[in-house]
């Protein structure tokens, strides 16, 4: 997306540059011509072609051709914002969704190496969900996900990531945070969920899995090891924090 950005507002650059360009180029020669007294004249010569009139019209319409290009302008910009908006965004509830989860983590890999700063993911996976669903079905389900994902979104800081992983699993990138502040965050995550009465259901639980990334580890490896972790959590009886502590090489 960054890409196309730049794209486009290097096609801008280029088109206003041909428009100064064409513009000063008929300058030069309607001032080699006195284009100007040329009109006078052929509009006293020629009365009847109105020539006099048509002028100040050619402003008019220039003015009007310009008032109608910004409009479009800023109408492009609107759906263009829109569109990019959706591409984003995860319809149920409104988190990001994995396709900008991953473009966010690569990005944020790349600065963690130029900075030096650490960086963690955490996963969350909704216990027992199937049966919210079975029970009491799809519609508070969905109602469920939406308040589950507002918790997440209250509870992390403005420079997270939060994202729906899939399903009723969920994912939260953790810029300038170690292992050790990852497990704080989690474990508020982990109160906020206990405290919370969703509606229709009650208390819920969820399983998280926390890992920081090691140098030069690809996003692929660091969301393998984070589902690991969850993995290892729900084995473990589920509703519980599990760390991925081993060192880096
Ligand atoms: P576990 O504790 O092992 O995670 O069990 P679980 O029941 O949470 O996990 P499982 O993978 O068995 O079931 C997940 C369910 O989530 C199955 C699927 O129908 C449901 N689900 C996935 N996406 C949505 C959704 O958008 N809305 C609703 N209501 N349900 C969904
Ligand atoms: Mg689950
Ligand atoms: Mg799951």
């Amino acid at each position: 997306m960054e890409k196309t950005n730049w794209r486009k507002s290097s096609q801008v650059k280029i088109d206003l540059l041909i428009i100064i360009g064409f513009n000063v180029g008929m300058f030069l020669i309607f001032s080699s011509m006195d284009m100007l007294e040329l009109i006078v004249d052929l509009a006293e010569q020629y009365e009847e072609w109105e020539i006099d009139e048509i002028i100040p019209l050619f402003f008019t319409i220039a003015l009007s051709l310009i008032i109608f290009s910004l409009r479009r302008w800023s109408e492009m910009r609107r759906l263009y914002n829109e569109v990019h908006k959706l591409s984003i965004t995860d319809p149920l509830t409104g988190l990001y969704n994995r396709r900008h989860f991953n473009e966010t983590l690569n990005l944020e890999i790349e600065r963690s190496k130029r900075t030096g700063t650490q960086l963690s993911i955490i996963i969350l996976d909704v216990d027992y969900f199937k049966k919210i669903n079975d029970i009491q079905g799809h519609n508070i389900g969905d109602r469920v996900l939406c308040q589950f994902s507002s918790i997440l979104t209250e509870v992390t800081r403005k420079i997270d990531t939060v994202a729906r992983w899939g399903g009723e699993e969920f994912i939260i990138l953790c810029p300038h945070t170690s292992l050790g502040n990852a497990e704080a965050i989690a474990e508020k995550l982990m109160s906020a969920i206990h405290d919370f009465e969703f509606d229709r259901v009650g208390k819920i639980t969820a399983t998280i899995g926390a890992v920081s990334a090691c140098p030069d580890e690809t996003s692929a490896s660091i969301i393998n090891r984070a589902d690991v972790c969850l993995y290892k959590g729900k084995n473990n009886g589920r509703n519980c924090i599990t760390l991925d502590n081993e060192l880096c090489e």
